[in-house]
């Protein structure tokens, strides 16, 4: 079936409730990263924020679309040249200069909530500090593109111009999509694309946008693992993400993260 399913207010709100219990899981994910934690000790962390609400984890064992092995754990961790999917590990330790992406989904009352950032470890380079800031500006400029009326291809394109006009790439193996009751509804939102075409974006769509962006070129490759997709030329990669909704007021972000946007520090600019 290739109809997009319209949220109700009140099934907005229950998304917003999912993706509150996502952006809780992120921030405290991000709060404790440092050089010398591994990547399985964030995987701890989330499942403990999952418990504390009674949520189910949106990625454990989400199943691998050509049959490999399902996804092993709560959280993708993907470090560096990883775009997505990275799987967290025990032997995967962080390290100064690294930019660390957390891409996290949780079930709440049957709804699905998703979302995304990418954090320096440490302290990181001049091009890493503007891969990360021009990612965020390309999920920003997109989200703004939420509106009734608008075409999926005019959210596409804010992300494709802005990213190509720092010379970056951008990802087109894998595209953000409609969610709900499933994690991965229609429509797909591919991250370059046309204005004034595809389809129109209505009130009550609820669209996890996610924008993922390469120092290099877009080219991608999946490990042996079957899951952990990094960059053809090994260059760095950054990847955001937030769940929203098309409302009669424009766009509202579920999963926008509250603690952050409150407090005048320097995380603020990571949302
Ligand atoms: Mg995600
Ligand atoms: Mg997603």
């Amino acid at each position: 079936m290739n109809t997009i399913k319209l949220k109700s207010p009140d099934e907005i709100e229950a998304m917003y409730r999912a993706n509150q219990v996502v952006a809780e899981a992120l921030m405290a994910m991000a709060d404790i990263v440092k050089p010398g934690l591994t990547t399985a000790e964030l995987d701890e962390v989330a499942r403990k924020v999952l418990e504390k609400h009674g949520a189910r984890s949106a990625f454990l064992n989400y199943p691998h679309s050509n049959g490999g092995q399902a996804f092993p754990a709560t959280v993708c961790t993907s470090v560096n040249e990883i775009i997505v999917h990275g799987v967290p590990s025990r032997d995967t330790v962080l390290k100064n200069g690294d930019i660390l992406s957390m891409d996290f989904g949780a079930v709440v009352d049957g709804w699905v909530g998703d979302s995304a950032l990418t954090v320096p470890v440490g302290d990181v380079s001049e091009d890493a500090r503007r891969l990360l800031e021009t990612g965020r500006e390309c999920l920003s400029a997109a989200i703004d593109q939420a509106r009734d009326g608008r075409r999926l291809g005019d959210l596409s394109n804010a992300v494709q111009r802005l990213a190509e006009s720092h010379g970056f790439g951008v990802v087109t193996e894998f595209v953000g999509h409609g969610i709900g009751r499933s994690m991965h509804e229609p429509p797909p939102i591919p991250n370059v694309g046309m204005p004034g075409t595809g389809q129109r974006i209505k009130v009550g769509m609820v669209l996890a946008i996610e924008p993922m962006i390469n120092a290099g070129t877009p080219a991608v490759v999946t490990e042996a693992d079957g899951w952990t997709a990094r960059t053809r030329d090994r260059k760095l990669s950054a990847h955001f993400e937030h769940s929203v909704a098309v409302t009669p007021e424009g766009p509202r972000i579920l999963s926008a993260r509250p603690r952050w946007n409150q407090r005048a520090s320097p995380r603020e600019t990571r949302s």
